[in-house]
């Protein structure tokens, strides 16, 4: 029989393109998504939608009593690291609090199975590059704090109750796929702000610091393709309803580009000048984030797609196809 599997968070960017490969794969898939930065639009047909709060104790109860749920993978969710250095409160209420009381009604439920979104933030200022697993994680935002003690949290659920889990802690997610790109509101990111400038919407790119110690003095990251991204969750799930033991996995290029290199692609990719200006560094962020991805690799089977042309040309072509359609409805709107 088909498995069920639960999708928190499936709205979003990275957890509604998961759904759709799930759905190819032959999954049953339930998401469950309170639409505070999702958008119902990106769930497809085929899925069984609940729209609610992961800490809604009642709505979770009782979906979880009527579908015979096999693993569950959380992607649900805030994911800014700027914000959550504004306002870190909202970060430890819902990703932490709301988090944990999830985790209790799986437990109390005898779901045993569990995918987790973590992030390369939970490591901080790494010591060595590029980062393994072994890496120690001391995060420098709320955001890669909430995402470790979740992780923590899952490791004292196994060792209590013999909860499986894999962590993937994620690079940085780029890049569309099956008409879904990234579109937060509002936008932190800094491709889908690249492109704002091309197509006219803002008029300069600001560049958060030019004095790391990088080569040209911007922070550097690694950037991964959204259907990478997806393709290693369905690898993990396979992996854990086989009966692997839990785990944790870095997912990145192993490659890193500068601030300056991602607006220079864009730039050549657009074929649009981006003007720049320069601003202080955004508190939060370490200078040099690059993953090994070799465990991943290796023990799973995973292995990159996409490279990082890929990743801005796919989102590039989403992100003008949006104004196209735009355009097309001001014309309408004009007869
Ligand atoms: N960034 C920037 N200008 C912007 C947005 C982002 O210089 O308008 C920088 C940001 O400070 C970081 C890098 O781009 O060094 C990647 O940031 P993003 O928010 O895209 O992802 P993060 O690494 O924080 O998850």
């Amino acid at each position: 029989m088909e498995k069920t599997i639960l999708v928190t968070g499936g709205a979003g960017y990275i957890g509604s393109i998961t759904v759709r490969r799930l759905l190819e794969e032959g999954y049953n898939v339930i998401v469950l998504d309170n639409l505070s930065r999702g958008h119902i639009e990106s769930v497809p047909a085929g899925v069984e939608f609940i729209e609610g709060d992961i800490a809604d104790e009642e709505k979770v109860e009782s979906l979880l009593k009527k579908y015979s749920i096999s693993s569950v993978i959380h992607f649900a969710a805030y994911a800014y690291v700027g914000e959550s250095v504004e306002n870190p409160s909202l970060y430890f209420e819902n990703n932490i609090k709301k988090g944990l009381i999830f985790l209790e009604i799986l437990k109390r439920n005898n779901i045993k199975k569990i995918i987790f979104s973590s992030s390369c933030a939970t490591y901080g200022i790494p010591e060595s590059i590029p980062i393994t697993e072994k890496e120690k994680q001391k995060p420098i935002n709320p955001y890669g704090l909430t995402k470790l003690l979740f992780e923590k949290a899952l490791q004292s659920y196994d060792e209590s109750f013999g909860l499986k889990y894999v962590i993937v802690r994620y690079f940085n997610a780029a890049g569309a796929a099956y008409g879904i790109g990234e579109d937060h509101q509002p936008e932190t990111h800094l491709i889908p702000l690249v492109f704002q400038v091309a197509l006219g919407k803002a008029e300069y790119m600001q560049i958060n610091g030019v004095d790391y110690p990088t080569e040209d003095g911007t922070c550097v990251r690694d950037y991964i393709h959204v259907l990478d991204l997806a393709e290693a969750h369905l690898l993990a799930l396979e992996y854990l309803e086989n009966g692997g033991v839990s785990e944790e996995f870095n997912l990145g290029l192993g490659k890193g580009y500068s601030v300056r290199q991602i607006i220079d692609l864009c730039q050549e990719i657009t074929s649009h000048p981006i003007p720049i200006k320069i601003s202080k560094r955004r508190t939060g962020d370490p200078a040099y984030l690059v993953a090994s991805a070799e465990k991943i690799k290796k023990e799973l089977g995973w292995q990159a797609k996409y490279a990082m042309k890929d990743m801005i040309q796919s989102a590039w072509d989403w992100h003008r196809g949006d104004v196209l359609l735009e355009m097309k409805s001001v014309e309408k709107g004009k007869k």
